[in-house]
């Protein structure tokens, strides 16, 4: 008896359609790994970027010691959330990437960001002059709102980032696109160094994106009053 059920079994498993069997597997795993705030941010109808394209590289750098903060903040926030349009945005600028030069990939650096780590972030700044980088966790980021992304350029086979002049996150003025031209002057920035910030920034607008004046890597689909109707603050 005991044999024709396994022989039963194994008849199913050969017949079984692969691809169904993949995806019941993904998803009971997917489910079970949820940390409370990835539940909090997929009951708020967030979605997790590679769900709107598998090529983007995710490397969180407040999930790591190497941020402003100088510790992990996100604990067991591994993935990348966004509110839907910035989510689908997203994935075109990949997609728009990837027919330009298939050798590279965006690598989103943070997106959906709970507003708790916002504070952690305020805190730990080590002179409140640098404040300007940072939106006040008392009215939020449009992060917290999962509106906002910080991404860069890598290579799609590695995951090396590319030169963009200086690191993400970098509190300077060097990171301000309001300065580039006067920095490339200058010679503080490269002509490939500023090639590689406009083709990320030719990708995410052209997909939907709004740039600030003041960081090459942010990038945003609406305005604070907009997030503030359409999204949902992550506490
Ligand atoms: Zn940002």
């Amino acid at each position: 008896m005991k044999r024709w059920l396994a022989l039963g079994l194994c008849a199913l498993l050969m017949f079984a359609p692969i691809g169904s069997a993949a995806r019941a597997m993904e998803y009971v795993d997917y489910d079970w790994e949820l940390s409370a705030d990835e539940k909090v941010m997929r009951d708020a109808g967030f979605i997790e970027v590679h769900q709107a394209n598998g090529l983007i590289w995710v490397k969180l750098m407040y999930g790591t010691t190497d941020n402003i903060a100088g510790y992990d903040l996100y604990g067991d926030l591994k993935r990348a959330y966004l509110h839907p349009s910035a989510a689908l945005a997203l994935g075109r600028a990949q997609r728009l990437l990837y027919a330009q030069d298939s050798t590279l990939a965006l690598c989103v650096k943070d997106a959906a960001r709970p507003l708790r780590v916002q504070q952690a972030l305020w805190d730990a700044l080590p002179d409140p002059s640098l404040r300007g980088y940072l939106a006040n966790p008392k009215t939020g980021s449009l992060h917290n709102y999962g509106i906002a992304v910080d991404v860069t350029l890598v290579n799609a086979r590695t995951g090396e980032e590319l030169d963009m002049g200086c690191p993400v996150d970098t509190l300077d003025a060097i990171s301000q696109p309001r300065y580039e031209q006067k920095f490339l002057k200058e010679g503080k920035l490269t002509q490939q160094q500023l090639d590689n910030r406009l083709l990320l920034r030719s990708v995410m607008t052209q997909a939907g994106f709004q740039t600030i004046p003041n960081e090459w890597w942010h990038f945003q689909t609406m305005n604070r009053a907009q997030a503030k109707q359409a999204s949902t603050l992550i506490p």
